[in-house]
């Protein structure tokens, strides 16, 4: 079976949410789908996340938070009027989750509900099983996902039905609710295919792969066809925002290949992802700004692991 995920612009409003379900049809082995909170329709708009983490500030200052959530309300409604949906029937969940956001129930709570609710109307639009990641997914304070994840996780896919589970978020040891950091849909997407031991996990995005340096930046940059699980880390981890840099090493012990595809273009093949490629040419540049790295050489440096210090700020 294949899992897949799908960022915030295939899922940012009801024509791209069609373009989910016509991938997810074209192929009988796609039977898990994660889903992120609706992103950007056109550049200037709002992604939900942001708009639920101001209304988490907007709670903080003692402040109502209700018209910033007025715009991810309309958002929602009118994603479920588009699928032909009842949205009368989301009334009641954004009504829990302003208050609940009024009330204080913290940044993670807000943050994750853009995904929760996503998960809720694609699953529905689907007739799929809705999972809640708030019930499987177990973050540890440090931000390191907890084993029994993927036990829990294997039982709840075992009956090889087809699920929604949004994205981005699990729960503590405790049980509260809690994200992994901005883009973190992509570290459930991974999460996912360990536990169902996927065959294949497809990363559904805006770009039709990983280009050799950042398209927003060079416009005439090249995808890149084949990357190592090593080479992608690497990437990401200095800029390459394409595919979160913690979401490699859920995939990397099951050796379990990504397909980064483009929900817009959706035969191009996009970039493969495994532990060995057949390249052993210059594969890309990427860069981040605030970002600095510190090269000491000297002779006798390296007798004691702590007298190397690599800087990040
Ligand atoms: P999603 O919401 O689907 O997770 P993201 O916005 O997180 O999508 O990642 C896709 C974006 O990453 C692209 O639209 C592109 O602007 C950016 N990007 C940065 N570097 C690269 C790169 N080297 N190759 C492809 N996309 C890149
Ligand atoms: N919605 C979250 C974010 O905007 C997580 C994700 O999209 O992966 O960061
Ligand atoms: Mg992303």
């Amino acid at each position: 079976m294949i899992v897949c995920k799908f960022g915030g612009s295939s899922v940012a409003d009801d024509k791209q949410i069609r373009k989910v379900k016509a991938i997810l049809d074209a192929d009988k082995r796609r039977t898990i789908a994660v889903v992120s909170a609706p992103g950007r329709r056109s550049t200037g708009d709002d992604k939900i996340t942001d708009l639920l983490y101001e209304c988490n500030r907007l709670a903080q200052q003692n402040r109502s938070c209700r018209p910033v959530f007025e715009k991810i309300s309309d958002r929602y409604l009118s994603i479920a009027k588009g699928l032909k949906l009842d949205e009368g029937r989301l009334i009641p969940a954004l009504d829990e989750i302003r208050q609940g956001i009024d009330a204080g129930r913290g940044t993670d709570y807000a943050a994750s509900r853009g995904e929760y609710l996503s998960g809720l109307i694609i699953a529905a639009y689907l007739g799929w099983e809705f999972v809640d990641p708030a019930d499987y997914i177990v973050i540890n304070s440090d931000g390191t996902v907890s084993p029994i994840t993927y036990e829990r996780l294997s039982v709840r896919f075992a009956d090889g039905g087809r699920y929604v589970i949004p994205g981005f978020y699990g729960s503590t040891p405790e049980g509260v609710i809690k994200t992994f950091s901005r883009g973190g849909s992509d570290i459930s997407g991974a999460i996912a295919s360990r536990a169902a031991k996927a065959e294949l996990y497809e990363n559904w995005t805006d770009v039709s792969g990983i280009y050799a340096a950042d398209p927003r930046i060079v416009k005439n940059a090249r995808v890149i066809s084949e990357l190592t699980y090593k080479q992608v880390r690497e990437l990401s981890d200095v800029g390459a925002s394409v595919f979160h840099e913690e979401a490699i090493a859920p995939v990397i012990e099951a050796q379990i290949p990504i397909n980064i595809r483009n929900t817009n273009e959706p035969d191009a093949p996009g970039t493969m992802i495994r532990a060995e490629s057949s390249s052993r040419s210059l594969i890309g540049i990427s860069g981040k700004g605030g970002f600095s790295r510190i090269k000491i050489r000297k002779l006798m440096m390296f007798r004691s692991p702590s007298e190397f210090f690599p800087f990040r700020h």
